[in-house]
């Protein structure tokens, strides 16, 4: 006998046949013998809709009331698929956030569970009984209602696989699991079966929206084996877990892309010391966040160029307190938000020599110029023209071996 979490999201309950098709799911899991504690997102779409009627009271919706708003989208699914369940003769009920709890701490809207209770639940699931749990929400220890973030249904996930003790958790979702790389832009992307927390984070921070980043970072933590598998088909998953259980055969396990950056260069910056730091407090003070940096050196010993990449979004913000930064010289200012990100992520990368040049190489075949480039241990990411965004993926997805 295995317990087991298994967390549902918003299109996999997305309509009544949708409903009634996992309730046929958790019975097959039930009937083999396995306990199980099922999370629920909301219906798709239910928490905008929710969002939006509360914009049309008032723009700035109160907190509190949000939460107890926003909260009810799981809790209309928890009831639905307990009904579903009974129906099918299971012992099946619903356990909202009040009745476990689900203790929360911190503000509204963006709290975080920190501890349930499990006895009560324990003795249901000895008894046969199937477990369903709300996503995205909990007490606090003042009993008001909170939700911990768009996305937290897997947070909620991951923590009650965790304080319960179950062997995995697993995410059932609409895409049959991680892919080397967006299958909607490149075709010859393929499944991949296994990949550790951290590769599943780059990927995940780099665009790869399966799961929520610091769902995985929790589950990296406690060391929770996890699975993102498809609803609707019966294709095996891909399983989430520590690097020391892959054997990598291959240096990249994915291709990532994202077209949210923007590229800044200060032309004829003076060349002494102190100035990188003069251009980047007022930024990093403005909470502005700086990924790459450039500098070249002087050809003649009195000014450089300085080309460093933020947030697409922090564009305008940046060039103001860039003008307004009187302990800065230089000539110019250019800047090209036409740039995307493309990113090679693998933890094989760590022993095998010769990634970078190959990158270089194979985008310098396809005559695409690189602008900027950075790395860490499992991850080199380049920044280049929007335009060139998908012959770059496609290159380095067959270059590296992944079609
Ligand atoms: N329903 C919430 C949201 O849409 C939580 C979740 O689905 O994970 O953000
Ligand atoms: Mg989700």
């Amino acid at each position: 006998m295995v317990k087991k979490v298994l967390k549902f999201g918003g299109t996999s309950v997305g309509s009544i046949e949708r409903i009634h098709h996992v309730a046929q799911i958790i019975k097959k899991e039930h009937d083999e013998g396995n306990q199980i504690i099922a999370v629920v997102s909301a219906m798709a779409g239910k928490t905008n809709e929710l969002i939006d009627l509360s914009k049309k009271i008032e723009e700035n919706f109160d907190k509190r009331e949000l939460d107890v708003l926003l909260s009810s989208g799981e809790q209309v699914t928890c009831a639905l698929l307990a009904g579903a369940l009974i129906k099918l003769n299971l012992n099946a009920r619903s356990w909202l956030n009040w009745q476990i709890p689900i203790l929360t701490e911190g503000d509204h809207s963006n709290a975080r569970i920190i501890n349930m209770s499990i006895d009560k639940i324990n003795n249901f699931l000895q008894e046969n009984g199937v477990v369903i749990i709300p996503g995205f929400q909990g007490i606090s220890k003042d009993g008001l209602v909170t939700t911990i973030g768009r996305g937290g249904s897997d947070a909620t996930a991951v923590a009650v696989a965790k304080i319960f003790d179950t062997d995995c958790c697993e995410i059932y979702t609409d895409v049959d699991g991680v892919y080397s790389t967006d299958p909607n832009k490149i075709p010859v992307a393929k499944k991949i079966d296994k990949i550790s927390y951290d590769e599943m984070l780059e990927l995940s921070s780099l665009g790869a929206k399966v799961m929520q980043s610091s769902a995985v970072q929790t589950a990296m933590m406690y060391n929770i084996p996890l699975e993102v598998k498809s609803t609707f088909t019966n294709r095996e998953g891909t399983k989430i877990f520590e690097r020391e259980n892959i054997d990598y055969s291959k240096s990249v396990t994915g291709v990532a892309y994202s077209k949210d950056d923007a590229k800044i260069t200060l032309v004829g910056v003076e060349d002494k010391p102190g100035v990188a730091a003069n251009i980047f407090e007022p930024l990093s003070k403005a909470q502005i966040n700086v990924d790459m940096v450039i500098q070249n050196i002087s050809s003649d010993e009195k000014t450089t160029d300085i080309t460093f990449t933020i947030k697409r979004d922090d564009l305008t913000k940046t060039k103001e307190i860039l003008k307004q930064n009187k302990r800065i010289k230089y000539k110019n200012i250019t800047y090209n938000n036409k740039v995307s990100k493309i990113s090679i992520v693998g933890a094989g990368m760590v022993s095998t020599p010769g990634v970078t040049f190959r990158m270089f190489k194979g985008l310098a075949e396809k005559k695409i110029n690189i602008l900027a480039i950075s790395t860490s241990e499992i991850k080199l990411s380049v920044i280049i023209d929007e335009k060139n965004t998908v012959e770059a993926i496609k290159q380095l997805h067959t270059i590296f071996d992944l079609d």
